[in-house]
């Protein structure tokens, strides 16, 4: 598998001379060019924001102002939007190399080129290739810290992407476990793949169920970062399904709802990213991640609508619809989750259609049993990195929907409250403070939504990246 990150950072001091230039301010006036700063004024008049370009013999130059803005949340948002606009414009005049410096913007306005700037290019042919790529972005003036904190940070969510976008051909769950080996090595965190034999062993039922159609063996993979100066006794658990292609298995999806079903690993690909950043910081909070994974295949002996399996705590499950796979192979991670004793799980998972259909892209759905405390948390990374949480209720009623008559649960809780009932379905697993995050609306656009274009978003490493750096400080 090879790498696919192929921006180059620089920071300095002091533009490149060589290099087209964009400069932000908060107000036109600290513009030195009595130019530039009357041409922002009297387009501020007018009611025009966003940037100004303007050629300059061979350089390009943009300068832009931005507000300050009525929440540090807001600003910063407000900040990366200013980024995603100027990739836009680079984009449209093929402008590859670019040197920034938006003062106390810098990190929000480089974050938000760089998430804008993405691109999945690895199967495109030289020619495609030659039509746009941001090769190298310069940022003047930021600080040391912050500079290696936001490299980092793009790192991860761009290796989360790229794994995303990668299709089943090239990532199968054999290679994603391999790939996240890798990625330990790069970052510093430690990766344990147990095979095939070893999840027959521990009697995984769900993960070997939901395999049960494929050629290709199931993997289970085991990511620790456990710094000596950890502040947590306890770890944060991160689990991610993995689900390296999913047809639906014999509930086959039509065509037209399996086009994107690659994206069905995007929690498990979070789940990476997170301990890419997390490891990559040095952040002293000893987090573990587990990703269960496999594709979900109408083949060989593809389990039926009605047999029941059973899960590695010994709950036996009814399944009614094998493209309800993705909580069968949470449950086997969840349930191994409780061996660490945990302070608090958190799975992500594209689990439920009814999630996306319930808010679209604009939002996680997330629910569980976690205190208030870790909702306050959670809701605050949400607003700082704008990967909103909408919070479902969790009551025990929707336990009503998922009984059997024949095994102890059933895998589909029918019509109403899918996303809900899914959510309950895992918290059987659990005996620990649990949040459950579903991806499944923001994890892969059709087309382009705030930061990002189409295609896998790494939705959830930003969130988790700053959560866990907000509970380690
Ligand atoms: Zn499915």
């Amino acid at each position: 598998m090879p790498t696919f990150v192929a921006m180059k950072w620089t920071f300095s001091s002091t533009h490149q001379a060589n290099m087209a230039n964009a400069v932000l301010r908060s107000d036109a006036s600290a513009f030195a060019s009595s130019d530039i700063r009357e041409t922002l004024e009297a387009r501020a008049q007018r009611g025009v924001k966003g940037w100004l370009h303007q050629a300059q013999g061979a350089q390009d130059h943009f300068a832009r102002t931005l507000e300050s803005g009525a929440s540090p949340e807001a600003r910063a948002h407000a900040g990366r939007k200013a980024g995603v606009e100027l990739a836009g414009l680079l984009a449209k005049s093929k402008i590859s190399r670019i040197s920034l410096d938006a003062g106390d913007h810098n990190f929000d306005v480089a974050e938000g080129l760089a998430l804008a700037a993405y691109r999945y290019t690895r199967l495109l042919s030289k020619k495609a290739k030659d039509a746009w790529t941001l090769e190298e972005l310069e940022v003047v003036g930021l600080s040391d810290a912050e500079a290696k904190r936001l490299h980092v940070l793009i790192t991860a969510v761009s290796e989360a992407r790229d794994l995303i976008n990668t299709p089943v051909l090239d990532l199968t769950a054999e290679d994603l476990a391999n790939r996240a080996v890798e990625l330990g090595k790069t970052h510093g965190f430690k990766v344990t793949v147990l095979n095939q034999a070893k999840i027959e062993s521990l009697k995984m039922g769900g993960l070997l169920g939901v395999n049960k159609g494929s050629l290709d063996p199931a993997t289970f993979s085991i990511l620790e970062y456990a710094p000596a100066n950890a502040v947590n006794s306890a770890p944060y658990v991160l689990v991610g399904k993995g689900v390296v292609y999913d047809t639906g298995g014999l509930s086959l999806k039509p065509s037209n709802f399996m086009d994107t079903m690659k994206c069905d690993m995007s929690g498990a690909a979070a789940v990476i990213g997170t301990l890419c950043a997390v490891a990559g910081q040095g952040l002293p909070v000893h987090v573990i991640g587990l990703i269960p994974a496999t594709d979900n295949r109408p083949g060989g002996n593809a389990i039926t609508p009605g047999d029941v399996i059973t899960i590695s705590d010994g709950t036996t499950v009814e399944v009614l619809n094998t493209d309800a796979e993705g909580r069968l192979i949470l449950a086997d991670a969840l349930h191994y989750a409780k061996k660490y004793k945990p302070q608090l799980v958190i799975d992500l998972a594209t689990l439920t259609g009814a999630a996306a259909r319930a808010i679209g892209p604009n939002a996680t759905v997330a629910m569980g049993n976690a205190s208030r405390e870790v909702w306050d948390k959670l809701q605050a990374s949400a607003a700082s990195t704008h990967e909103r949480l909408v919070e479902f209720p969790f009551w025990d009623e929707y336990n009503d929907l998922l009984k059997s008559e024949i095994a102890d649960l059933k895998n589909i809780g029918g019509a109403e409250a899918g996303a809900i009932t899914a959510g309950k379905f895992l918290e059987h697993f659990t005996d620990y403070p649990y949040v459950h995050l579903d991806i499944a609306g923001p994890a892969f656009l059709d087309s382009p939504w705030g930061y990002y274009g189409k295609g896998g978003t790494g939705v959830g490493v930003r969130l988790l990246t700053n959560f866990l750096s907000q509970v380690s400080s």
